[in-house]
């Protein structure tokens, strides 16, 4: 069900959309994935580095820290996370002294939503997105993905925009025009892995203007396939300020993460029914 109509979501599942796009879509990564006919959940599946990141991004601005230094305390946590990291965002979590590496890859945008959801001011929405990206993707293509995606869901939750109007906002405020959805699957299935920022968002974005709920979204960006945990996990942080989530999936999603994630979720939440 679509609540443009209501003045300003309250949504006490925020930042699962990314982690269930993550969850449904791990077990497709590097695979031709074509179809939307999958089971959603199944015992293949687990959270991957995008859950991790965007649990990080939360964790830090619900405790004031540096996005850096939480970001890669969480990530030297889980070391080895299904998929892996990406060759250079493993160096950097290595690291012992991590430096941005001029990364345009979609990792800044996939760990962006809880920005999109815990800002409540669009230059903020701005700042912090392009705070949380130049640690590592301080590559102007890497901030503007995330600002992108943060941007989107602070439009779409707060009801600054319809859904017909994103593309020409898209287009006009970050330079990305919608790809369709007949020439993603394409993509797809010529095997590419869509690892960039300038890739990923726009057929993330496409995928939910496609999509009719929260679960068709997350099938769309899977099925869409390249890199299919982090497209779903953009897409679903997009789809979840629109939609509603199902209940079930919501509950499956949680029984694949640790305590330490539930809570900071948790609290997460209980800073968007309170504010910050
Ligand atoms: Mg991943």
């Amino acid at each position: 069900m679509a609540l443009q109509h209501l003045s300003t979501r309250i949504n006490l599942t925020a930042m699962l959309g990314a982690i269930i796009g993550d969850i449904v879509g791990s077990r497709f990564e590097f695979s031709k994935q074509t179809t939307s006919d999958f089971e959603l959940f199944t015992s293949d599946c687990n959270f991957t580095d995008d859950t991790i990141c965007t649990v990080a991004i939360a964790d830090a601005i619900l405790h004031n820290q540096p996005y850096g230094e939480t970001l890669h305390a969480w990530c030297r946590r889980y070391p080895t996370p299904m998929g892996g990291y990406g060759d250079k965002f493993s160096l950097w979590v290595e690291s012992e002294n991590p430096q941005p590496y001029g990364s345009s890859g979609n990792g800044s945008a996939m760990r962006v939503s809880p920005i999109g959801w815990l800002f409540d001011d669009y230059h903020d929405v701005l700042r912090e997105a392009e705070k949380s990206a130049v640690v590592s993707h301080n590559h102007p293509d890497g901030i503007n993905g995330a600002q992108c995606v943060a941007t989107l869901i602070y439009w779409l939750r707060t009801c600054r925009i319809t859904k017909d109007e994103i593309e020409s906002a898209v287009r006009r405020n970050f330079g990305y025009h919608l790809t369709s959805l007949r020439d993603i699957y394409k993509i797809g299935s010529e095997g590419h892995f869509d690892g960039l920022c300038n890739e990923t968002v726009p057929y993330a974005i496409s995928c939910f203007m496609e999509s009719q709920s929260f679960e068709d979204a997350i099938r769309t960006a899977v099925a869409a396939g390249g890199d299919t945990d982090t497209k779903a996990a953009i897409c679903g942080s997009i789809a979840e300020s629109y939609y509603e989530i199902p209940e079930e999936m919501v509950e499956k999603a949680y029984s694949y993460l640790p305590d330490e994630m539930l809570d900071v979720i948790t609290l997460f939440h209980e800073k968007i029914q309170n504010g910050l």
